[in-house]
């Protein structure tokens, strides 16, 4: 049996030990497609306000939100103090708990490159001062990231392992404008060759089951995505939770959720199209609230692992 080739096996063969991700939300991001940069309302499934809890963390903050364009950020003390407490809090379960001996910073909540050059820099230079830090993940969108903040992770990378994580979703412009992505599938390419060109790590997310798209589409994402040099992937279902546009779509019948069946059946072929140098992040999310409207298999992350596992198996697989 063969064993798919993941992201945790790539950096404990690089750092000869488990690495731990920590999650980081900092108070005062937000993302271009909520603040009528690009776009208002964000992509149809984005559940905005499940970001809030730990952004609300810095009370004065309230409705301060930073931009590309901010001048100035009088927060940054109490920025730099959230990420200091978070990544305590986190790291200190993980080593009580697993042991843990090696973290990698994830800025996962919002975009994490969307705010002032300064600001970004004292950030990552302050995740990158903690004790075991081996190095940083950086969620965001391909419309979002400047040549500034590029190059800068480009020179961190020469010490420290830099991930950068943009969202592909789909590689079909119809189906971006159909989510109200705020961008086009050439950016995202843009910002990918860009990023490899720098020696960056790149991770793609892609999304099976977004509106009107079929296998063979989900399939040419996969495809297109591995091309653009992409080193990691995350693959998601695309579920329906309440507050959001897909929602209301999904209540009126205009949208129905890919099945289980259908998403293993693609997930498992992208995997065998995939070169084996990409590491797997991810083979699936769910949601184990009473936020998900559907669909219901989405409910019970270990369930489907177990099946995505079935059905590998009889290609010589294991996730
Ligand atoms: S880019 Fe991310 S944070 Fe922004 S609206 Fe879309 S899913 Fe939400």
């Amino acid at each position: 049996m063969e064993q798919i080739y993941t992201y945790g096996s790539y950096l404990k063969s690089k750092f000869g030990c488990k690495v731990y991700k920590v999650g980081i939300n900092i108070s005062g991001f937000t993302c271009p497609n909520i603040d009528g940069t690009v776009a208002k309302g964000g992509c149809t499934f984005c559940e905005n306000d499940s970001f809030s809890a730990s952004t609300n963390e810095i009370k004065d903050l309230k409705g301060f939100h930073l931009n590309l364009n901010s001048k100035e950020n009088p927060f940054l003390e109490k920025q730099l103090k959230q990420l200091k407490t978070q990544f305590e809090t986190i790291t200190k379960m993980q080593m009580q708990k697993y042991g843990a001996e090696k973290f990698l910073v994830y800025f996962q909540s919002f975009t994490n490159t969307y705010a002032p050059f300064e600001t970004l820099k004292a950030l990552y230079d302050e995740a990158l001062s903690f004790k075991n830090v081996v190095g940083l993940s950086i969620g965001t969108r391909s419309d979002s990231i400047t040549d500034e903040t590029l190059d800068y992770l480009a020179h961190l990378n020469k010490d420290k392992e830099i991930w950068i994580e943009f969202g592909i979703q789909s590689i079909y412009d119809e189906t971006l404008q159909k989510i109200n992505r705020g961008h086009d599938s050439q950016n995202v390419k843009e910002w990918i060759l860009k990023s490899k060109a720098k020696g960056l790590n790149v991770c793609g997310h892609l999304i099976f089951g977004l509106p009107g798209e079929t296998k063979e589409m989900m399939l040419e994402t996969a495809k297109e995505s591995y091309g653009w040099g992409i080193d990691s992937v995350k693959y998601h279902p695309l579920y329906v939770v309440k507050r959001t546009a897909l929602g209301n779509d999904y209540i009126k019948g205009k949208f129905t959720p890919i099945c289980e069946e259908d998403y293993i059946d693609v997930l498992v072929e992208s995997v065998k199209l995939k070169p084996k140098n990409i590491s797997v992040q991810r083979v699936t999310a769910g949601i184990d609230d009473d936020s998900l409207l559907g669909p219901k298999w989405c409910k019970d992350k270990n369930k489907q692992i177990k099946n995505i596992n079935q059905t590998l198996k009889k290609f010589n697989l294991k996730y």
